[in-house]
């Protein structure tokens, strides 16, 4: 299948991705020692582009990765896929990993090592209508993940198999739990509304802090009351109503939860209104004039 944005960045060089190698000796494959980033591009503009390459530097020192590009070159290296793929609604995969030594060793290696760093562009999902208008289905599941959630590690075999196990449970997400408080989603931080309050669980080492949820946050200041606090799985299903948040699918509203409703069982009001002001923050923020590698 032909790739729908054929350039990619690998080690310093723009070249098509059909042609992009990688050895199999590299850490990334081998021990998944590495960190990513996705950056979402609305509107032809990078999305909170500065808070994902400092999230991206954070999870790089917390992993002990050398960053081999400055915040400004890594944003130049967005903005520049971005535009090569000539589209207005994308999806920016960033990735450094420990790179590649002879052999398979538990230990660093010795620092002449470079680290591997690569970056693509796939197409936004956008949601289907019908999944604005009915809303998703969201699954429980034990929070089988390590203990530093908070770090953008490409070791994400326990997301992904909660996202399977959710999918095949006939939902769209997996909502973790652990002790019975929740979590995040496997891939999405989650929000109640209950009682007019908007709840979201504090950014600490069990979930990823997200770019979304800080989004989300910031408009939800002055309109909705907000409380960052830990919930039960027990309050999470008494709520009026559930959403998920993350860059690749922006806010969602779950609107039933093992197969029970949440709510009235249709996207809430504040789930539309909160829709409605992202949209419109997206277009206030294409309306400015670009600044070049604004990161
Ligand atoms: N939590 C996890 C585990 C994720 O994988 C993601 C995004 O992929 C998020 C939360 C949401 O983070 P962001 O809003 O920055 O995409």
């Amino acid at each position: 299948m032909a790739d729908p944005y054929p350039t990619c960045w690998l080690n310093g060089s723009f070249l098509p991705l059909s042609e992009a190698r990688v050895s199999p000796l590299d850490r990334g494959f081998l021990f998944a020692d590495g960190a990513y980033e996705v950056v979402p591009v609305h509107r032809g503009r990078p999305f909170r582009l500065r808070e994902h390459l400092e999230r991206f530097d954070r999870s790089l020192r917390e992993l002990r990765i050398r960053n081999p590009l400055s915040t400004a070159g890594w944003a130049e290296v967005t903005e520049l896929l971005a535009k090569a793929a000539r589209a207005p609604e994308l999806l920016v995969y960033l990735q450094v990993t420990r790179g590649a030594e002879h052999g398979r060793n538990h230990l660093f290696p010795p620092a002449s090592v470079q680290p591997t760093a690569f970056a693509f562009v796939s197409p936004y999902p956008q949601p289907a209508p019908a999944v604005l208008q009915a809303g998703l289905a969201g699954v429980t599941l034990e929070d089988t993940r390590w203990a530093r959630c908070d770090i953008k590690s490409v070791a994400l075999l326990a997301n992904v198999l909660l996202r399977q196990e959710a999918q095949d449970r006939g939902g769209a997400e997996a909502l973790l739990t652990r002790d019975c408080q929740v979590t995040e989603g496997s891939s999405s931080t989650i929000f109640i509304v209950r009682a007019g309050t908007l709840l979201t669980p504090p950014n600490d080492h069990s979930i990823l802090p997200g770019t979304t949820r800080d989004a989300v946050l910031e408009l939800a200041a002055g309109w909705l009351p907000v409380e960052i606090r830990s919930f039960s799985v027990e309050e999470m299903r008494a709520a009026d109503e559930v959403w998920i948040a993350s860059a690749g699918r922006s806010v969602l509203p779950i609107t039933s939860i093992d197969g029970q409703r949440v709510g009235s069982g249709v996207p809430g009001p504040r789930w539309q209104a909160m829709h409605s002001r992202l949209q419109q923050h997206l277009d206030a923020i294409a309306s400015q004039p670009a600044l070049e590698h604004d990161a």
